[in-house]
């Protein structure tokens, strides 16, 4: 951990794992999601809105070498230099295809020269011993995490906004990925429909049980033209986050990061969306770094560190 935070941050964790600044450059590998094409249903998570996660820099249509090549132009002409980069299989579910296709993907990207590892953002329930084998034969000579998104703990809401897993199979993944020493990280969603602010927080015991290497928390945002967004506006009153403030989401954070095992780096207390593509986000408006500073803030007020209130209730 970064003796100078009260959390165990993620920079930290990549400098650790990599001995310098790390960039993620994010890939669009024009992966379909087996819960858009019908194998596990259609119309995908109630939420999801694909080209909230894609930057400006992806496209389907350029190799993933030239989409590599564009990503580290673009942070670097924003200033933004790294030791080293990472290609991070971002859109869709990335392990999603013929194991020779996804091989082909994953060893064109970490044969670029620039590219130190790979970070392959998929679903709990779309992993194989075939395809863990094949991330774990890269990581035996570079960096290599499969992040998952897991979304809640919790199965009735993971049946609500439609994510067609439970969350048994986050148990499973996390646990074959960890076994085969990849960094395993995973994504929650806060907010989701039917979901107390207690539960947020509670669950973090739950998050614990799975050993992550790191997690990003996200505020829940409603995208225009979601199955999300049609709740939204009928029910409101299911949305706990609906009218939070920065302060408040900051507190609520604290609570969580109190319970967050150590171990665990904190990539993300929220994101932000491009502001035309919302229908409706708690904090919209206010910057990540902004709210990271609160958070930062808060705990050292409180002479509070992560995972201090771990073993109690
Ligand atoms: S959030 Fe992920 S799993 Fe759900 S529909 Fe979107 S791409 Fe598919």
């Amino acid at each position: 951990m970064n003796t100078t935070l009260p959390f165990n941050d993620y920079g930290s964790l990549m400098r650790q794992r990599l001995g310098g600044r790390v960039q993620k450059i994010a890939i669009d590998a024009a992966l379909s999601c087996p819960n858009r094409d019908g194998k596990i249903a259609y119309g995908g998570c109630t939420f999801c809105l694909n080209e909230a996660f894609s930057p400006s820099y992806c496209h389907t249509q350029h190799s993933i070498t030239e989409q590599i090549n564009s990503g580290i132009n673009f942070h670097l002409s924003r200033g933004r230099s790294a030791q080293h980069y990472i290609a991070y299989f971002q859109s869709g579910t990335n392990t999603y295809a013929s194991i020779n296709h996804l091989k082909s993907l994953y060893d064109e990207a970490i044969s670029h020269p620039k590219i130190s590892g790979l970070i392959i953002g998929t679903r709990p329930d779309c992993i194989s011993s075939e395809i863990l084998d094949i991330l774990a034969d890269i990581a035996t000579h570079k960096y290599v995490a499969i992040e998952y998104g897991i979304e809640s703990v919790v199965d009735k809401t993971l049946h609500h906004v439609n994510r067609g897993h439970t969350f048994a199979d986050a148990i499973l993944a996390t646990r074959l990925t960890r076994e085969r020493n990849i960094d395993v990280g995973a994504h929650f969603i806060l907010g989701l429909p039917e979901e107390s602010l207690e539960q947020m927080v509670e669950q973090t015991q739950v998050i614990n049980s799975l050993g992550l290497n790191f997690i990003k928390f996200h505020q829940l945002q409603i995208y225009h033209t979601t199955p999300m967004a049609e709740e939204w506006t009928m029910h409101p009153e299911r949305f706990a986050l609906n009218n939070i403030s920065a302060n408040e989401y900051s507190e609520l954070m604290v609570e969580i990061v109190r319970r967050l095992n150590p171990n665990t780096a904190i990539e993300r207390f929220a994101s932000q969306a491009p502001r035309h593509l919302l229908l409706h986000s708690p904090l919209k408006g206010i910057r990540i770094d902004a709210l990271r500073q609160m958070i930062t803030s808060r705990l050292m007020e409180l002479h509070a560190t992560q995972g201090d209130k771990l073993t109690s209730k």
